[in-house]
């Protein structure tokens, strides 16, 4: 009998002929993300991934099991007893002692949970059930049966080897990074546009960063905390680049040449077009904003429609129907939140109007963006001005 960890994958199941793609990238992304915590053997396993550790410092299990369940297309990961004498017997004993060492003396309810995969095993599933329930209801003390909403339960499931566990930790779920693409996310430093970021790599796509900086308006430290940001999302997303624009003289020349009101779009449309030229080498085929209908006044539906119309390339906007609590209940849940509440200005607060359009009309904004006559160069230049900066899956944490 040995330990090992077991990794079950959801939604890769409907993907028919394709479907070994899909779990190769998976395997590759666990392997990526396990890196440094020790010596692993990775394998399919009638669509489960078996993780078989051939050294694992114990101080790390947890840490694996942690980053285990943040890849995406993860559903769930435990540590699992493994043996391959299937005899009914050994299986008793080893369940008996599992439950044991895991209940230890608190009075639950359990129940046991079997699978046989192996068709040929004398047992059926709930024999199996069964037979390793009354053994251990017998054999303890402080258990009561409850196969309805039971406190504690024990798996079982017999297969070319036989697995028996309890504690199944939820993933994150999605689909494995690198299987949908690229797409670029505009990262502000705020609470939204990470999250955004992390439901669209949740969906398998890789993402990489920009953020637009004015220095010296905005500090270090706020181009500091996109960097963390970054870091913190790149625990689920993997190595991603953050591009940074230096974005100060382009706001200096719009504040000179346009409207007060029409600033804020003007900006976004801007930051719109360097973000899709920049997506556009990179390979990249959408742009991921934080925008939530109706949260500020450039997110009206007029306002993004303004804003849209200055690039070709489609934009997702995944929490354009979420309400803020619940994007915060997100970004608590994936770790940001604690960064991006530290108050450091963004660059759009220093530069918005006092009475922003909130229902701009296309054509005045036009009007008053053509007024930028050097708008296309600056654009050109702050593109090849941009600082890239390499974002490593974090350390050891
Ligand atoms: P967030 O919480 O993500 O900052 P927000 O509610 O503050 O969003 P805005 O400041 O209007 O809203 O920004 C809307 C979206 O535009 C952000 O979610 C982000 O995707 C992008 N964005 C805003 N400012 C920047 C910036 N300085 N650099 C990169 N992207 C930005
Ligand atoms: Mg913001």
């Amino acid at each position: 009998m040995d330990s090992i960890y077991l990794a079950k994958y959801g939604e890769i199941w409907v993907k028919g002929r394709n479907k070994y793609i899909f779990e190769n990238k998976l395997i590759d992304n666990l392997r990526e993300n396990i890196k440094g915590l020790g010596e692993f053997k990775i394998r399919k396993n009638l669509g489960q991934i078996i993780i078989e550790p051939l050294s694992l410092d114990e101080n790390y299990e947890k840490i694996l099991i942690e980053r285990v369940k943040n890849t995406f297309g993860i559903i769930g990961v435990a540590k699992v007893y493994r043996t391959k004498d299937k005899n009914i017997e050994n299986i008793k004993n080893i369940a008996l002692m599992h439950t044991k060492e895991k209940t230890k003396d608190k009075k639950l309810s359990f129940k046991v949970e079997a699978k046989r995969a192996d068709k040929s095993y004398s047992l059926t599933s709930p024999e199996i059930a069964r037979e390793v329930g009354g053994y251990i209801y017998d054999n303890m003390d402080n258990l009561s049966v409850d196969v309805h909403s039971p406190e504690f339960v024990l798996r079982i499931e017999v297969r070319d080897e036989v697995y028996i566990y309890s504690n199944l930790v939820a993933g994150v779920g999605g689909m494995p990074v690198g299987t949908n693409g690229r797409a670029l996310a505009m990262l502000s430093g705020g609470i939204d546009s990470p999250v955004a970021a992390w439901m669209i790599a949740k969906r398998g796509v890789e993402v990489d960063a920009i953020y637009f900086h004015s220095s010296p308006y905005t500090s270090e430290r706020a181009k500091q905390k996109v960097i963390d940001l970054s870091k913190r999302i790149s625990k689920y997303i993997g190595n991603m680049k953050l591009y940074v624009v230096p974005f100060t003289d382009l706001q200096l020349h719009m504040r000179e040449k346009c409207k007060q009101e029409a600033l804020t779009i003007i900006m976004r449309r801007i930051m719109f077009k360097i973000s899709e030229a920049v997506a556009k080498r990179e390979g990249a085929y959408a742009i991921i904003t934080g925008e939530s209908v109706g949260q500020v006044a450039s997110q009206t539906m007029k306002s993004i429609y303004a804003t849209d119309a200055a690039l070709d390339m489609p934009v997702f906007r995944p929490l354009i129907g979420f309400d803020k609590d619940e994007i915060v209940r997100l970004a608590k849940k994936i770790d940001t939140y604690d960064t991006s509440i530290l108050p450091y200005e963004d660059c759009c607060t220093i530069f918005v109007a006092k009475h922003p359009y909130t229902k701009p009309r296309l054509d005045r904004i036009i009007i008053e963006e053509v007024k930028m006559d050097k708008l296309e160069e600056m654009i050109q230049e702050a593109v090849e001005m941009i600082e890239v900066i390499e974002i490593k899956r974090s350390e050891l944490q």
